[in-house]
């Protein structure tokens, strides 16, 4: 694999890539879901002079119409005979890269700016147009202020849960008020925008976030979706991450598909071209997302407890089978947990998790049952060939009681690597990813 860290400036290149974090093939699994992703921008998305690996893709989707992929996110571009009308902006560090590529395709100047939610792949790349001089008006939804506001309040907890380091501003997270471009105009429902005598829609939604946005060009048959459409299952259940929205994503992807689009322009991956292949995909995902939904709610309303609920949710197979929505990122599960929340509280109805004892004490009384923590050790390392999930419960319950003997750390450490290699999801990857960490950061505090 290239040395991708070569291009960061600026920055302390990071040697530590995404595969010795999350096991051999996270890279490309990376790749298959963000493009242009690299090492060194995985881990400072929020840094201005950390570009993505390679230059940007460009597809011309329609005539004066381009996909741009300048980093991890997706940029759709329209040309008009009164200027350009750009969607999204990339991250921080795609902002110089995207200009270039912009400026290879028209003459024309900038003259609106979609955002299609305020994420920091997304959001944050306007700076070099600006810097070079541009002025465009910049669009979005009203409650992407409040989305920055949170970004502000919420910097050191969006570094730990994305791993993200320190830029050369010292700042690993957009958080002081330059980071930001505020749109000058915002909107709730919808709005028409008239450039070049064209009309262009912009519609509000909610779905991974509650200030999304997406872009509907009649005259072209083009949609840009933002993160509404991507090539995997949507990301509607992060597991660390503020409420996600399934029931009105799939209404947004049932309304886009009414539209019979010729393109559709993805916020991150393979775009979807045709009039078929996107009632197809779009359709499906209403489904599999209303399916989810409708799971979630018929177990509340059973009086079930949320594990149980996400226990017995089995996706039909012609939901899970559909290419484009595979769980390379989420997992229906973590959706059905989302959906949970959204009209549950946080308990999970266990009456001993109300007000629990501590989780070492827990452990340690487990321990002393089975007869010391060995038995565990031994037991999770027999279930990890069988029973890797109940296995994963026995290391952690181990970890807890003793996390200073050696014997715990590896079994810990190699119960969840195992999982991690078996897991799909990169929301998954992360997490199974922890152990490893935990323990070689204790290690590395010991031999200090
Ligand atoms: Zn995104």
């Amino acid at each position: 694999m290239p040395d991708l860290s070569s291009r960061a400036v600026g920055v302390q290149a990071q040697r530590t890539s995404v595969d010795s974090r999350l096991g051999s093939g996270a890279h490309s699994l990376m790749q298959q879901n963000f493009g242009n992703i690299g090492n060194a921008q995985f881990q400072h998305v929020a840094a201005r002079e950390v570009a993505a690996p390679n230059p940007p893709k460009v597809v011309e989707v329609a005539p004066r119409t381009f996909m741009i992929q300048p980093g991890m996110a997706n940029v759709a571009l329209f040309e008009t005979d009164d200027g350009l009308l750009m969607v999204d902006s990339g991250c921080a560090g795609d902002g110089p890269a995207l200009l270039h590529a912009v400026r290879q395709l028209s003459a024309q100047p900038l003259h609106t700016v979609v955002f299609t939610h305020g994420h920091v792949d997304h959001a944050f790349g306007l700076w070099a147009f600006l810097e070079a001089g541009e002025r465009p008006r910049v669009v979005a939804h009203e409650n992407l202020l409040d989305h920055f506001a949170r970004y502000a309040k919420t910097a050191g907890l969006n570094a730990a849960i994305n791993g993200q380091r320190p830029g050369a501003n010292g700042r690993s997270w957009p958080s002081a008020p330059e980071d930001f471009v505020v749109p000058d105009v915002t909107f709730r429902d919808a709005l028409e925008l008239r450039i070049g005598g064209e009309r262009f829609v912009v519609r509000h939604a909610k779905g991974e976030t509650d200030d999304a946005a997406w872009v509907w060009a009649p005259q072209r048959r083009v949609i840009a979706a933002g993160d509404l459409v991507v090539g995997y299952l949507p990301n509607a259940g992060n597991p660390r991450k503020v409420q996600r929205y399934a029931e009105e994503w799939a209404d947004a992807a049932e309304e886009m598909a009414a539209l019979d689009a010729d393109y559709v322009i993805t916020g991150h991956g393979d775009c979807v071209e045709g009039a078929e292949a996107i009632r197809d995909e779009l359709l499906t995902m209403v489904e599999y997302l209303r399916y989810i939904v409708r799971h979630a709610l018929d177990g509340l309303n059973a009086g079930m407890r949320p594990d149980d609920i996400v226990e017995s949710l089995v996706i039909p197979t012609r939901l899970a089978a559909h290419p484009r929505l595979q769980p390379r990122y989420d997992r229906p599960e973590f959706i059905c947990r989302n959906v949970i929340r959204r009209y549950g509280g946080w308990w999970d109805g266990n009456p001993a998790n109300l007000l629990p004892a501590p989780t070492a004490l827990r452990a340690g009384e487990i321990a002393r049952l089975a007869g010391g923590v060995d038995v565990l050790v031994a037991r999770a390392n027999e279930l990890a060939d069988s029973d890797l999930r109940l296995a994963c419960h026995l290391a952690e319950w181990a970890f807890l009681a003793d996390p200073r003997s050696s014997a715990v750390q590896d079994c810990y450490v190699a119960v969840f690597d195992r999982r991690r290699d078996g897991e799909q999801s990169l929301m998954g990857k992360l997490a199974f990813s922890e152990p490893s960490q935990r323990v070689n950061a204790q290690r590395a505090e010991e031999d200090r």
